[in-house]
């Protein structure tokens, strides 16, 4: 068995953080390292997907579910548009290895695809 991902940790209250939005299967927080003016991750509950693609293939539901709550989250914190990104592996920038999507938004560069 592998450690328990931050993510894990925080859902479980071992580490300190806001659960600003929480639906049967996802929990959403704010980044503690913003890459833009609004910055949130969105997690499933589960922490059997590592990433994006594995979560597609096993649970497109899910992976609907966690767009749905990043809409309603852009739409409460940022206006309603944003960006969502899934890094994916580590050379991509990944370093949490139990998937979640950014939602990025509020002051975007237009066409800019950096954080
Ligand atoms: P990634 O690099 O795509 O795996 O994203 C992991 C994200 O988790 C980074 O943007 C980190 O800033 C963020 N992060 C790490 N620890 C915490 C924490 N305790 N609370 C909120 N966000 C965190």
């Amino acid at each position: 068995m592998s450690e328990p991902s931050i993510f894990t940790r925080i859902l479980n209250g071992e580490i300190p953080s806001e659960i600003i939005a929480e639906t049967a299967n996802v929990f959403a927080i704010r980044d503690i390292a913003p890459q833009a003016p609004v910055h949130l991750l969105v997690i499933p509950k589960t922490p059997a997907y590592r990433d994006v693609v594995e979560l597609a293939a096993g649970d497109p539901a899910l992976l609907a579910e966690i767009v749905d709550v990043a809409h309603r989250l852009a739409e409460e914190h940022a206006g309603g548009d944003f960006r969502l990104v899934f890094n994916t592996g580590a050379a991509a920038g990944q370093t949490v290895f139990h998937v979640h999507a950014h939602v990025l938004g509020g002051g975007l560069a237009e066409g800019s695809l950096g954080g």
